[in-house]
């Protein structure tokens, strides 16, 4: 798909970000280009479970192409966000970064029971935000539907750990 190959040679690399060792995928010249930008939530929105009744985003990139997909969807938006953010009542789960941890929050009114979630990130690596997310999601009662990202780095095991955890669908662009 021509689409899926402009959008990849918009995202570069940086090297040593945030950290020494750490090569960073930067997707901000994929946002500047209105065409490849469009592209690649059409791509999204084309690979969508039909059952999908609301759109999950994480915090922050996963806002970034979460609430396009969800209006071209025709479905609304539901924020993961980082912990201190939710004006609401919220749940919460801890995930382990590479050093320490940290959280992730939901409104508790944000979903229903019989939702079917379309999970949306930038990027998968490790997949505990992913995990992290999809637990928030099934605290609620509500079902992931599909998890989607536009990127998926290679001989990382997040793709191995999000399928042991029960994910049926995940849609990596690139
Ligand atoms: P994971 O939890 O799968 O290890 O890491 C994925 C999360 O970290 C995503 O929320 C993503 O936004 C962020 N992330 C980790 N590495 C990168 C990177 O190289 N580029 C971008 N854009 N995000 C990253």
């Amino acid at each position: 798909d021509h689409r899926v190959t402009r959008a990849a040679n918009l995202i570069r690399t940086v090297l040593d970000f945030p950290k020494p060792g750490i090569r960073f995928r930067d997707i901000t010249p994929l946002l500047g280009d209105v065409d490849a930008f469009g592209d690649v939530i059409d791509v999204m929105a084309e690979h969508a479970p039909a059952n999908a009744s609301v759109v999950c985003g994480v915090e922050s990139r996963g806002f970034i192409f979460g609430t396009p997909l969800a209006l071209r969807l025709g479905l609304g938006f539901v924020p993961i966000r980082k912990p201190g953010k939710l004006p609401g009542a919220v749940v919460e789960q801890s995930y382990d970064l590479e050093y320490g941890s940290t959280m992730l929050a939901i409104h508790t009114d944000a979903l229903h029971p019989d939702d079917n979630v379309l999970l949306v990130d930038d990027l998968l690596a490790t997949g505990g935000t992913l995990q992290a997310s999809k637990r928030l999601v099934e605290q609620l009662g509500a079902t992931v539907a599909q998890i989607q990202v536009v990127l998926e780095l290679v001989g990382q095991p997040g793709r191995d750990s999000l399928i042991a955890d029960g994910v049926q669908d995940l849609f990596a662009m690139i």
